[in-house]
């Protein structure tokens, strides 16, 4: 049985072919990959040797069976996926700036993904759940979704699990002064808190320090921000630590922050220290971005291990 769980959506990833490339006209795309920020921290977190389960919905098509197929070659349970003749499966398409930044395009409120249903969510999988990872972007898209989401992390709880959070934030589906109001539960109740510097301001309306003192303080496990190329920095037990980065080259920064999460949650579960956690955080969330695809960059266990090894010298 599971004992890191996740209720949200599973998408396929549609991405545009260079920076620079919006999708104002029309242009190469690749894809479909598969994606779903949720879907992607699990993949991770199972490619870590993590029992890993998910609840999400998908339609009865070639992009659904994609991602089960997926799912399920990595050892991730799959049987709490629900799949629906009458809808399609989610897609998101990600478009480049030419500063590089990213934009979205989501058919996800209204496709399967935004379908699912508190009460097709299949409680028997939470049994054993240690671990219950909410992401911010599965609160952002419907109503429906995000109740299945929030139930499910309150039985997490009452089964003693921990509640990690990362906001993840996506305009796109969701506006900002909607995102604080939507999130605040979430950011009250979670243990673990896993987030950007921007987002942490963005979610609060704070300033950084004053957001962090109050974030880090005693009714948390951990707050961990994660921040891009500069690695990440973890406020737990009064301690205040920062964990360099890996130095790469970055093909694409989507799925960075999900495979993070994956690796450090995997981690804890294992019986490591939050410290070290974050360096595999940092390593899985390194060695993603070398990659194209928001789940493509998950690596396995092995080689994250290999790739900490060869780079001991930065650390
Ligand atoms: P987003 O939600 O915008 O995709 P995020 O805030 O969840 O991003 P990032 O901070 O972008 O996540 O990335 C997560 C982790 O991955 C970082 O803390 C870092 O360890 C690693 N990482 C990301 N980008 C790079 C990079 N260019 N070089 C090295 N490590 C990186
Ligand atoms: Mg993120």
């Amino acid at each position: 049985m599971p004992q890191l769980m996740t209720v949200g959506e599973i998408l396929v990833e549609m991405m545009a072919d260079q920076v620079g490339q919006t999708f104002l006209s029309p242009g190469c795309i690749h894809g479909p990959y598969p994606s779903g920020a949720p879907a992607i921290m699990i993949d991770q977190a199972a490619r870590m040797g993590a029992d890993c389960g998910i609840v999400a919905c998908v339609g009865a098509d070639d992009f659904g069976r994609m991602n089960i197929q997926r799912l399920e070659a990595d050892g991730v349970v799959t049987r709490g996926i629900v799949t629906k003749a009458d809808e399609t499966t989610g897609v998101a398409f990600v478009g480049y700036a030419a500063d590089g930044s990213r934009g979205f395009i989501f058919h996800f409120a209204h496709a399967a993904a935004g379908s699912l249903k508190p009460e097709e969510v299949d409680e028997t999988l939470l049994d054993d759940v240690k671990i219950f990872h909410v992401m911010g972007c599965s609160l952002s898209a419907s109503q429906s979704l995000r109740e299945a989401v929030l139930r499910a992390a309150r039985l997490a709880k009452e089964k003693g699990a921990l509640v990690s959070f990362d906001p993840n934030i996506r305009p796109e589906l969701l506006k900002l002064e909607a995102v604080r109001r939507v999130f605040a539960q979430m950011l009250e109740e979670c243990d673990i808190l896993l987030t950007g510097r921007k987002e942490l301001i963005d979610i609060t309306g704070m300033e950084a320090d004053a957001a962090i003192e109050k974030y880090a303080g005693k009714n948390k496990y951990a707050l961990v921000i994660k921040d891009g190329s500069h690695g990440a920095r973890i406020l737990a037990g009064g301690k205040d630590e920062r964990i360099p980065s890996y130095s790469v080259a970055e093909v694409d920064p989507t799925g960075a922050g999900d495979c993070f999460d994956g690796a450090f949650l995997a981690s804890l579960l294992e019986g490591k220290t939050l410290r070290e956690a974050a360096r595999i955080g940092n390593a899985a969330g390194a060695l993603s971005v070398t990659r194209r695809g928001p789940m493509e960059g998950a690596h396995y266990r092995e080689e994250v291990l290999e790739f900490m090894g060869n780079n001991e010298k930065i650390q």
